[in-house]
Parts: structure tokens; sequence; C-alpha cells
């Protein structure tokens, strides 16, 4: 199932890995990796033992959206131009007004957090919906949603100052999710496609954080056939 996934999203990656944090219980995926073969999909023990194999599913959808979309390449290109380009232009201005350190404060704040934070809210959407294509399962994306809110005690709305967060809040995404996904979604999704043309790509991870408890077993791994198929798949796609 998962090779299918890879093969309909055109991704080619290197391997499945499973993730153990011992007793620290993170339920999670991720994924690393520019180049194809050096290409890494991650997935915690918690999330692991405690999701179906449909929320797997989706989550690891979500993450072959990630690469589909080339956020990993968009968010290099995104620390290269603040490194080589937007910081010494920062400096530069400063220098030029006599005030180096508030310019260079005031860079790193609105670059590196806010637009950074921006549009890596606007690349989750995207490999959300992605995902949502890939599976035709909306649902069992949404519920593993929830499921990683309550594994990680993670809040599932914002302030409003979640113009600091890489993520949308949970609320807005199983939002965006059923706007995308609704059968009648004619107005809506392209009230929603306008908002996501804006840049087009960058990575940010889905990481959140869980609490204590047991190990999951490694074999636990093996016995999802979803999990099957993409061990077994190598560099696929
Ligand atoms: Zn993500």
């Amino acid at each position: 199932m998962t090779k299918e996934l890879c093969q309909k999203a055109g991704v080619r990656y290197g391997q499945l890995s499973l993730l153990k944090y011992g007793n620290v219980r993170i339920a999670n995926a991720m994924v690393s990796g520019i180049l194809p073969c050096f290409r890494r999909i991650y997935l915690t023990d918690l999330l692991v033992e405690k999701f179906t194999p449909e929320e797997v599913q989706g989550v690891l959808a979500h993450e072959i959206a990630h690469l589909k979309k080339r956020h990993l390449l968009w968010l290099l290109g995104f620390g290269i131009v603040g490194t080589a380009v937007i910081s010494p232009l920062a400096e530069y201005i400063g220098l030029l007004y006599g005030s180096a350190e508030i310019i260079s404060l005031l860079t790193f704040i609105i670059y590196w957090s806010v637009l950074f934070s921006f549009c890596s809210r606007i690349f989750e959407r995207q490999a959300d919906r992605c995902a949502v294509e890939l599976t035709g399962n909306p649902e069992a994306l949404v519920s593993a949603l929830n499921k990683l809110a309550e594994l990680n005690f993670v809040t599932k709305k914002w302030g409003k100052w979640d113009i600091f967060q890489s993520h949308p809040d949970m609320e807005k995404r199983i939002k965006s999710i059923r706007q995308f996904a609704a059968p009648a979604w004619g107005e809506d999704r392209q009230a929603v496609g306008m908002e996501i043309i804006v840049p087009t790509q960058i990575i940010v991870p889905t990481l959140q954080r869980g609490n204590a408890s047991m190990d999951a077993p490694a074999s636990r791994l093996t016995s999802l056939p979803i999990l099957n198929t993409i061990s077994r798949g190598g560099i696929s796609g």
C-alpha cells in the first residue's frame, strides 16, 4: 500500500525507520533527505503502537506529500537565501543607519520566525491535502491528527500568537482537510486553493511531543501491512 502511495506520488525514498524514544513517548512522523537515495521516512514507536493502519497510512501519506511537493528543497533554499542574502543585507542596512543590532533583531524575527512559520503552515496544509489525494481517506487523517494532539498533549487551537507556530493548529488543519475533501467543495476548495497558491513550498516535518510510557516492540512495526510494504519497497517510485 505504501509503495503504491509513493508510486502514485512519484516519490522515491531510501528507507523507512522506526524511532524509539525509550521512556519519552512521542507520537510523531517526519522525513529527511533531499536526494532520493538518502531520503528517510521516520515513525515513532508510540505512533506505530497506538495508530490504526489507516491512520498510519494517512500520516505516511502526509510525509510523502512533503517529498512530492519538494518542501525540503524549498526549506534549504529558504536557509540559503536567509544566510547569504537577507542577513548580510540587514547588516549592511543596519551599519548604514547606525542601528545594526535593531535591524538584525527585526530581520531575525521577521524572516526566520514569522515568514518561516508562515511558509511552514502553508506547507503543512499542502501536505495534508496531498495526503488526502493520495489515500482518498480524509477521515483517517483527521483521526490521526486528533490522536496526535491527544497523545502529545498538544492544544488543538493556538492563541492569537500563532504567527510564530510552524504548524497550523489541529482545528484549522482538520477544517482545511474537510473543506478539501467535501463532495460539494467547489467554492470552498477554490477559496482555500487561493490561499495555498502563494509560495509553493518549504518543509517542516510533523513534530509534536508526547508523554512518557513504555517502548513499543519493534515487531509491531512489521506487523502493519502498510509498513511491511514500505519496508520491502526500498527505493521505489
Ligand atoms: Zn508535515
